[in-house]
């Protein structure tokens, strides 16, 4: 294995035992990380058509006492194959609820990112309930997000904790939308509210006419479901410009904001009325 500076922890061996033996040094590193509470939130900005602010996504990073912010694409893999997600995620529901509470005069909503073992956690829908409980938030200002493949993973399973978490007033929305299953039928049988069609599909959405086609029938597909919809990774004014037209309801991407740490977003969140 060796390192490559910025992704320290990308194993690029062939030989499995030294792999293996990476996978367990970082599973350790990962363990005590989470005792220690090593981890940060950054929020990253969404917007609605007139551009006014409406929401923020909560989005993981490890602030490692030697390597510096580690990106969630090299540690949540790791985390969902130990199991570690599990007490991880718990930390992510509680400090983005505390997070919650103290942006409630502002009336924002903030969305968190649930991965595939989380949905199979009967747990789950009680570890969010008694968040929401302790920081007194309105269930509907928490959205959680699930990926197709994670819903897919178990149906019935994910199914049956679906329900419970919709049933507590949060709202849920379908991340990465369109890049795994393409099957629509979960559309109609999960309690979803929004889906976030995935970068993928916007990065060429003002110059590629098939991605142009893609983007309008799922947004006009969506409405008719009476989902909203969200464009993930809108980086250049001409997307926005060309989704504002599709009438697409959110935005998200580096053109309006790219995450930050809680402390850098007074400016944003003071252009929303208090309650
Ligand atoms: P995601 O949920 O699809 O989050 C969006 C990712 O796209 C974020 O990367 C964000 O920084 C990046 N992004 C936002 N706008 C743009 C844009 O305009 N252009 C481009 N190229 N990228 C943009 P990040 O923060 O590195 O997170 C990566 C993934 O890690 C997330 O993808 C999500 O799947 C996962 N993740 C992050 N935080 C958590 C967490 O708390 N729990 C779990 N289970 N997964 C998380
Ligand atoms: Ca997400
Ligand atoms: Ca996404
Ligand atoms: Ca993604």
């Amino acid at each position: 294995a060796k390192e490559n500076g910025k992704h320290t922890y990308i194993v690029y061996s062939t030989d499995l035992e030294q792999s293996g033996m990476k996978k367990i040094v970082l599973e350790g590193e990962l363990r005590k990380a989470i005792e220690r509470e090593e981890f940060v939130m950054h929020y990253q900005p969404q917007v609605d058509a007139s551009g006014k602010p409406i929401g923020l996504e909560a989005l993981i990073r490890w602030n490692h006492p030697l390597h510096g912010f580690i990106s969630p694409a090299e540690f949540i893999p790791l985390a969902e194959e130990t199991g570690l997600i599990i007490p991880l995620g718990n930390w992510v529901i509680e400090h983005v609820c505390g997070q919650l509470q103290q942006w409630q005069p502002q009336n924002i909503h903030v969305s968190l990112n649930l991965s595939t073992k989380q949905l199979q956690d009967p747990e789950l829908p009680r570890t969010v309930q008694k968040a929401l409980q302790t920081c007194g938030i309105p269930p509907a200002l928490l959205e959680l997000e699930i990926t197709e493949s994670a819903i897919m993973r178990n149906v019935t399973e994910s199914m049956a904790i679906l329900e419970q978490l919709k049933q507590l007033g949060v709202q849920l929305s379908i991340d990465d939308f369109g890049v795994s299953y393409s099957s629509l039928n979960y559309l109609k049988q999960f309690p979803i509210d929004k889906i976030k069609i995935d970068r993928a599909f916007i990065r060429e959405i003002h110059t590629d006419r098939k991605d142009y086609e893609i983007v309008s029938t799922i947004i006009h597909l969506a409405h008719n479901l009476n989902l909203q919809v969200l464009a993930e990774g809108v980086e250049v004014q001409e997307q926005y410009h060309t989704l504002q037209r599709m009438d697409c309801n959110e935005y998200q991407g580096y053109y309006f904001s790219k995450p930050l740490p809680p402390e850098e977003l007074d400016a944003f969140l003071s252009a929303r009325t208090p309650i």
